[in-house]
């Protein structure tokens, strides 16, 4: 898999590509992150991406020229490393407009050879490159971040901890909240060492070794939680079992 971010930020995205669970699997190559600074691709002195918009109004907006060129030097590298028709990339903008992002479209990114991201900063970018090129617009949530950089890594996260080999127990991704192989329930509460913390003991099942039980436990406890916290995710599990 492999992320091309258009970003005025690229260093941003050393916290993905050396840290932790993802920052492992980019050292094993599992995926690949193409970056490209829009300000690489202007040709005036001062490196301009931005200008007033029109129409008046505060704030900048990012111009579409040097966006446009920088998309075109993404293909054309996605082209060369793996051959991929570079007319069918998906080209993401991360946007409060977009789509609300979840475990359903991580898990169908999970199963592409990734896409380009294009990360807005000031008052957005000008509607003409988004005609242009844009796919699909995602959003993760109804909030305004400052840049859409932050946006496209949780984005990318969620979708590279379900790759084959990403998490070192490939378990731990299925008994996660929202996987529709259980039901798109929340998770079930978790406890470790010691069995009594602060006078709070671990619910006596968990110690049972009784794998049967254990299951149940879990199960119920689930229910109960997307049922109190999220009822919203346990009417829409009985819309799908009444079809
Ligand atoms: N003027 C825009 C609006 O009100 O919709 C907000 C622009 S925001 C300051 C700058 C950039 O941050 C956006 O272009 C987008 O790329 C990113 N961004 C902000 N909020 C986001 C969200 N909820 N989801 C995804 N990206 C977001």
């Amino acid at each position: 898999m492999r992320f091309d971010l258009l970003t005025l930020f690229p260093e941003m995205f050393s916290a993905l590509r050396d840290q932790g669970v993802s920052g492992r699997a980019h050292a094993r190559g599992i995926w690949t992150l193409g970056l490209w600074n829009p300000r690489d691709f202007t040709e005036d002195v001062h490196r301009t991406v931005d200008d007033r918009p029109y129409g008046g109004g505060p704030g900048m907006v990012m111009m579409a020229e040097p966006l446009s060129r920088a998309v075109a030097a993404a293909r054309a590298a996605r082209h060369a490393a793996s051959g991929e028709d570079p007319d069918r990339v998906p080209v993401v903008l991360l946007s409060p407009a977009g789509r609300r992002h979840d475990q359903q479209l991580a898990a169908q990114w999970a199963r592409s050879s990734g896409a380009i991201l294009i990360c807005g900063r000031y008052e957005g970018v000008d509607q003409r490159f988004i005609d242009r090129h844009v796919t699909e617009e995602l959003s993760l949530g109804d909030y305004v971040l400052s840049g859409g950089e932050l946006a496209a890594m949780v984005v990318m996260d969620s979708v590279l901890r379900l790759l084959p080999g990403v998490l070192h127990d490939a378990q731990s991704a299925e008994q996660d909240s929202f996987n529709p192989a259980l039901d798109g329930l929340l998770d079930s509460p978790h406890y470790t060492r010691p069995e009594i913390w602060d006078g709070m003991p671990v619910p006596e099942v968990l110690l049972s070794g009784h794998h049967a039980q254990i299951a149940e436990w879990r199960r119920q406890r689930s229910v109960a939680l997307t049922t109190e916290r999220r009822p919203d995710l346990i009417q829409a599990l009985r819309a799908r079992k009444s079809q």
